[in-house]
């Protein structure tokens, strides 16, 4: 049944206040009820709606000194509202007039941080907090100029995704709770500075820059980078910053993102946005990507110099509807967030560079969701499988996997498959238009995709396809199944040669070169040899495509897999440099993890990780402490 799964809730809606607070829209539909374990607001007394934050970063102390200003609302009885901190030292609160305002920290929670309770007078309309975050902040990573691509100057960036921004903010710290923000930022001489908000192109003569946030967004998507940073202009509404030495290789990467807007507007509606710019950060950034506001943070591990790994840049880019417009309600929800931008990616990719290519990228999703179900379900906790999580007392980053992403994309094609394309576009156009800048609860999608599409429709509605994949284990028997001709292509070239035929007479030099296969065709191809390759055929791979010395992110981690399996030790030290100058969780988890599978391995991946651990973000750290049985 699917209402014994539902949550009782305590709290009146964060939504509905923030529905009070746009006074375009109007309440016409219950208020969401949500409880979100992850957070200790409790918005049904007072609520952040609007944030001034003034802030002066320092990076010899690797500190931010801020006040951040908070404009309530509250209910008529409010007595006190409640913040997330995690490892911020509060100076002082004041009320509007300047008068202190009596506040207290509660006891500090693994994850969750400690709660700052402030107090409030009948008539307090804004709270303003000095603070001082601390040397471990973990949304933010400060690097040396050594860790940077150009080696010149230091560089601070924040990762807030998912509960990270109340370790440089003290906020609101829900993704069901919206805010607009301003803020007005000091940063050293000659640097640029750039938060998911209205942009310089610039650097300023004096350090200092302001933003502008004027669309409600949650605590997860505040974001802000400092360093040597400059700008190139790819469209009118698009363009990419990096540092001086990358910006031209990453202006030709991305050329294509005006496109991909366009593409994604016909599918879903307007980008409602403004701008789309992207930067690329140096290589410890922790994800591909993370889609900040009018500014997509990424890897620099997507630059393959021929455009291969762009779908990156379109799932960014999908978030600006999924995710960032319609908002998961709780970390439980995740999947609403990422299953759909997933699907809205493959749609990108489609329909600007053609199905049989975005059928490959829903092939890989499709290997990546069967490997990651086997290794759950062989855990401990089968539950996380389900599209709907309960990560109560639990770091919501571990709702982060496959299971959200691509259990969620086929759950969505499935549906798409059964009423046909025109019915699910028309209901997902109207959902991302009716639900924009709410949050949404994944009780609630079943009620808008039951009257929306299938009862609107005269559609029946089918339950087991919720209790299957949302509220059911493992990947169900209805998985959709996508066609590649040219998968099927790669999948004979491997047997051919397995069986004996040399290589030589698979593939033309002009081959070899790359020109006919995609990233995507290579990965699958890597992915497709057998578990006991030979020594020799290790090196016979090797001299032929040379992909150990490959300069293709996924080409080359996929390869590493092969020679840590295999013990291929010429590509051991490539592999170390690998690991110790890349941060991208993706990259590190299945190395890791395959070296942690023998002893000796375990001993190598240990040396590694002693060298490159402080090259990498809390998030990573965390993620590779728990795997390796790390004590500091
Ligand atoms: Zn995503």
């Amino acid at each position: 049944m699917l209402n014994s799964i539902k949550k009782i809730a305590l709290a009146l809606s964060a939504s509905a206040l923030v529905l009070a607070c746009t006074p375009t829209e109007k309440i016409d539909k219950e208020p969401m009820k949500v409880i979100d374990h992850h957070t200790y607001a409790q918005p049904d007394e007072a609520l952040i709606t609007h944030l001034d934050w003034e802030a002066n970063v320092d990076f010899n102390t690797k500190t931010i000194t801020a006040n951040a200003t908070f404009t309530i609302s509250k209910t008529e009885n409010a007595q006190e509202i409640i913040l997330d901190t995690n490892g911020l030292s509060i100076k002082g609160v004041k009320d509007e007039k300047g008068n202190d305002l009596a506040f207290k920290i509660g006891n500090e929670k693994p994850f969750l941080g400690s709660p700052l309770i402030i107090k409030l007078n009948n008539d307090t309309k804004t709270i303003s907090i000095n603070y001082k975050t601390g040397v471990d902040a973990e949304a933010l990573q400060w690097l040396s100029p050594q860790q940077t691509a150009d080696e010149k100057s230091p560089f601070l960036f924040t990762q807030s995704q998912a509960i990270l921004a109340r370790s440089w903010v003290p906020v609101q710290d829900s993704p069901g709770i919206r805010f607009t923000y301003n803020a007005h930022v000091t940063v050293p001489k000659g640097m640029l500075a750039l938060m998911s908000a209205t942009n310089p192109t610039e650097v300023s003569n004096n350090g200092v820059y302001d933003f502008k946030m004027d669309k409600p967004i949650p605590a997860y998507l505040l974001a802000l980078t400092v360093g040597d940073i400059t700008y190139q202009r790819l469209s009118e509404r698009t363009g990419v910053y990096a540092e001086p030495s990358v910006i031209k290789a990453a202006a030709y990467e991305f050329e294509d993102m005006e496109q991909m807007v366009e593409a994604a507007e016909k599918l879903y509606g307007p980008y409602q946005w403004g701008v789309y710019d992207l930067i690329v950060l140096p290589p410890s950034f922790p994800f591909g990507g993370m889609e900040n506001p009018m500014l997509t943070f990424a890897t620099p591990t997507i630059l393959a110099g021929d455009r291969s790994l762009v779908s990156l840049v379109a799932h960014e880019l999908a978030h600006s509807w999924s995710g960032n417009l319609v908002t998961n309600a709780t970390w439980d929800d995740f999947w609403l967030n990422e299953g759909f931008t997933v699907y809205f990616e493959q749609r990108i990719m489609e329909a600007v560079y053609g199905r049989d290519y975005s059928e490959m990228l829903a092939l890989l999703s499709l290997q990546d969701l069967k490997k990651e179900v086997a290794s759950i379900l062989a855990g401990k906790k089968p539950e996380d499988t389900q599209l709907k999580l309960n990560l109560e007392g639990r770091n919501p980053d571990d709702g982060m996997t496959a299971i959200a992403y691509d259990k969620g994309y086929y759950f969505l094609r499935l549906i798409e498959e059964r009423v046909g394309r025109d019915k699910f576009d028309a209901f997902l156009k109207d959902y991302f238009t009716s639900n924009a800048f709410h949050s949404m609860t994944t009780d609630e999608f079943i009620t808008q995709i039951n009257s929306k599409l299938f009862e609107k429709n005269g559609l029946p509605i089918d339950e087991s396809l919720y209790a299957d994949w949302i509220f059911g284990e493992g990947l169900p028997a209805n998985c959709p199944q996508p066609q590649s001709d040219r998968f099927e292509n790669v999948e004979k070239v491997v047997e051919q040669w397995v069986n004996g035929t040399p290589m030589e007479e698979l593939f033309t030099p002009e081959d070899i070169m790359t020109k006919k296969w995609s990233s995507h065709e290579w990965l699958h191809f890597l992915r497709s040899l057998p578990n006991d390759l030979s020594l020799a055929q290790m090196q016979k791979l090797d001299e032929v495509f040379q992909f150990t010395y490959s300069r293709n992110s996924e080409i080359l981690a996929a390869w590493m897999v092969h020679v840590i399996k295999h013990q291929y030790e010429p590509g051991y030290q490539n592999l170390e440099n690998f690991l110790v100058h890349t941060g991208r969780r993706k990259f590190l988890s299945p190395l890791y993890a395959e070296m942690a599978k023998t002893d000796e391995g375990l001993k190598m991946a240990k040396e590694i990780y002693t060298k490159a651990r402080p090259n990498y973000h809390y998030v990573a750290i965390s993620t590779m402490d728990k795997m390796l049985n790390w004590q500091e």
